[in-house]
């Protein structure tokens, strides 16, 4: 979901930015008026997220599925390591994850909650990790099994990597305890197609030969996020986010709204005897709530009834069944108590 004055306002500019006579998708990505914006976006998500001097912002490509192997291409040789690839498996993002990376290096599954279909997320004294690890994985929030970290993992010297895409900007970041970031732009952010990373500086360098150029993080921080023509118009509604969320109060005001929008809907599903959530309390998501009716014959009916209220987009992943209330950045508390209205409603009339 995105911020609607941000949808009225891309609208507004859509033929002509800012008297250019261009539409943003018109613009020479090397030109003055797209330097403008790419770095104003630049400098934004720096302030919102407090990012320090020593780490860098990436405009890429690929999605968060292309960062599965871009990381551990840039990083399997970081010198020092001992090529391991540390991972903590705590739903399906994850486990795409270690997947991929088994082809550059030999993974170690530190820690899983498979066992516990993925309801929790493992703490940290239970990580069995590994002395010089290239990088240690994790997935902070998982999308589709609607777990979430809640505390900042510490694994010293070991960088800490983490696939952010569907909870980035929705609270602070200790960078202080991370080495890479990195979330696809569609889920939290803006339009699919461009994919933010923060590296800190000293990982940056250490590529594999046979990483294609456009993905070594090298390149494309010397060329400022321009090695090859950057998804431009995805960069400026990304953009404009930042600005609308700036105005709005920022991260802490984004966290403290994702605090208030999901505990309504945890409260009233946990107060319910019609509706469920199965993650254990401690690990639930502020973003991706499951949830499952007692009588599952009744799921394409609540889906239809639900959209006639306008309510959209509940039917759940196809890998867990059930329904999925995402409640990203720009969804209003509104929003959620509407759900929260119609599910009242559907239960009483069943
Ligand atoms: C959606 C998602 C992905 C995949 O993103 P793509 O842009 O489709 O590659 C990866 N990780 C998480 C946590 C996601 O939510």
């Amino acid at each position: 979901m995105l911020p609607e004055t941000v949808l009225a306002q891309a609208a507004a500019e859509m033929t002509d930015w800012h008297g250019c006579r261009m539409s943003v998708m018109e613009l020479s990505h090397r030109g003055r008026e797209f330097d403008t914006i790419i770095r104003r976006a630049q400098d934004d998500l720096r302030e919102l997220l407090e990012i320090p001097v020593s780490y860098r912002i990436l405009f890429m490509q690929g999605g968060a599925t292309a960062m599965n192997a871009i990381v551990p291409m840039n990083l399997v040789n970081r010198p020092g390591s001992n090529s391991t690839l540390d991972f903590v498996h705590t739903g399906v993002w994850s486990g795409k994850s270690l997947d991929e990376a088994g082809k550059y290096g030999k993974v170690n599954i530190a820690a899983s909650s498979r066992e516990d279909r993925f309801l929790s997320v493992p703490a940290q004294k239970r990580w069995q990790t590994t002395d010089n690890a290239a990088y240690i994985h994790v997935c902070t929030n998982e999308t589709i099994n609607g777990n979430q970290f809640h505390f900042t993992p510490d694994t010293g010297t070991v960088p800490l990597v983490a696939d952010m895409s569907s909870e980035i900007l929705s609270r602070p970041v200790d960078f202080s305890k991370y080495g890479v970031i990195f979330a696809g732009a569609q889920k939290n952010l803006g339009p699919a197609g461009v994919t933010i990373l923060v590296v800190r500086e000293d990982l940056i360098g250490y590529a594999v030969p046979f990483c294609p150029s456009v993905f070594d993080w090298q390149n494309v921080a010397e060329n400022n996020s321009m090695f090859n023509t950057p998804p431009t118009y995805a960069i400026y509604i990304c953009g404009l986010v930042f600005r609308w969320m700036k105005k709005r109060g920022g991260v802490l005001r984004m966290e403290q709204e994702s605090i208030e929008k999901s505990s309504m809907l945890y409260d009233f599903i946990d107060h319910s005897g019609f509706y469920r959530n199965e993650v254990s309390i401690e690990s639930r998501s502020r973003m991706n709530v499951p949830f499952f009716l007692e009588d599952e014959s009744l799921n394409d009916e609540f889906v239809a009834e639900a959209a006639k209220n306008g309510l959209l987009q509940l039917k759940g992943h196809r890998l867990t069944g059930g329904m999925r209330a995402s409640l990203y950045n720009a969804m209003p508390i509104e929003g959620v108590e509407a759900l929260v209205a119609f599910m009242r409603a559907f239960e009483q009339k069943h």
